[in-house]
């Protein structure tokens, strides 16, 4: 039994965002149903709609930085009833028995994650639609409670942008006086800016963009680095305790080890491949200094931070568009022109 509604999304890797209608199940015991009110857009929606990392499956509709509104809930549920907030970030499901599943960690889920959108439905045994439409039912482990403080519509980046940045700031134990630095700054690199700058750090970041330097201060950098600028490079050298990478792209990450302190570590959230050009392992070993990476955040951690936003009054900087601006906004992401998250109105879509 399932319920038609509408929604947005595309039929291929080439071709542009358009209206469509897809199926949502009806509530089943443990299941919450959301009236979606705003959805935010990530890089990944555009690297999923368009194919980019392979394995995307269509028609795909993306969007997994959800905020609504309560609208149903199964026999079961205990979390939430009809007419509370709620949002849903990048998963919707797991297998709740591994041992990472039982530590709170189910984007490492060894049985596989279901992705909000693109990941294998364990429902319907189809593909997974995400948040560019009217409605969407979850499991309720797998929703979150909103803090009523906050701008609706601001939250909606918190439930990925926020969580990817976050979870490294967490697990990298960063506090008062931790030296942390950002490379990037668009939706993740934000969030991490104003994260990094709550939890009390010293807040670098790295930017190609010279005409972001007041912004980033006015987010909570202290200080900004032009990082295709070698004396600037150069003037922060074995600094920084942690580096978050969101740049989505290849790009050379030499320059940015040699910026690392002793037993630093450079975090990569962004780009997925082959690193280019190849690294140089010298400073790495006579420095002890590691690269890593990072996925989004487990539930319990993201409720954390929805928490912890809502006490220090943190959320996004967005711009508010419509469904139907949606390719514009793409191409937009493309020139790293948006400050810097776009979020669409959902109310847009019945229209
Ligand atoms: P975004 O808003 O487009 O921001 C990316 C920023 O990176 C840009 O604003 C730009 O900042 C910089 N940049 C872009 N292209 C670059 C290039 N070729 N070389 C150097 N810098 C470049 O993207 P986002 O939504 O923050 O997402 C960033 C990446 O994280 C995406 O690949 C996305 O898929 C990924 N992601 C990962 C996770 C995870 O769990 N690990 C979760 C969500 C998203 P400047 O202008 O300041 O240089
Ligand atoms: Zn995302």
């Amino acid at each position: 039994m399932s319920t038609n509604v509408k929604a947005f999304g595309t039929e291929a890797a080439d071709a542009d965002l358009q209206p469509m209608n897809i199926d949502r199940r009806d509530v089943t015991p443990q299941d919450v149903e959301i009236e979606i009110l705003y959805c935010g857009v990530c890089h990944s929606d555009l690297h999923t709609a368009r194919n980019d990392w392979g394995g995307s499956k269509y028609p795909s509709v993306p969007g997994h930085e959800i905020v609504g509104r309560v609208t149903k809930v199964g026999s079961e549920v205990t979390k939430f009833k009809a007419g509370d907030l709620a949002a849903v970030g990048c998963m919707v499901d797991s297998c709740k028995t591994c041992d990472n599943c039982k530590q709170d960690l189910e984007q490492f889920c060894l049985n596989g994650f279901t992705g909000t959108y693109n990941g294998k439905d364990r429902h319907s045994g189809g593909h997974t639609f995400g948040g560019y439409s009217e409605k969407v039912v979850v499991d309720q482990h797998f929703v979150l409670k909103v803090p009523e403080n906050l701008d609706l519509a601001a939250v909606a980046p918190i439930l990925c942008a926020g969580i990817t940045t976050w979870s490294p700031l967490r697990h990298w134990k960063v506090k008062e006086g931790s030296k942390v630095a950002v490379i990037g700054l668009g939706g993740l690199g934000h969030m991490a800016l104003k994260l990094a700058h709550a939890l009390g750090a010293e807040v670098t970041l790295f930017s190609r963009s010279a005409g972001k330097t007041e912004e980033a201060k006015s987010l909570g950098a202290d200080n900004v680095i032009i990082s295709t600028d070698a004396g600037q490079m150069n003037s922060v050298r074995g600094k920084f305790d942690l580096i978050i990478d969101t740049v989505p792209y290849v790009h050379d990450l030499n320059p940015y080890i040699q910026t690392l302190h002793t037993s630093g570590t450079l975090v990569l959230v962004g780009f997925l491949g082959n690193l280019e050009p190849m690294l140089n392992t010298a400073p790495l070993i006579l420095g002890r200094k590691s690269i890593a990476g990072s996925l989004i955040g487990g539930i319990a951690e993201t409720q954390e931070l929805l928490d912890f936003c809502g006490q220090h009054n943190i959320v996004s900087e967005i711009e508010l568009i419509k469904m139907q601006d949606i390719n514009q906004a793409y191409e937009r992401m493309l020139k790293s022109d948006v400050r810097y998250r776009f979020v669409i109105d959902m109310q847009s879509l019945k229209n």
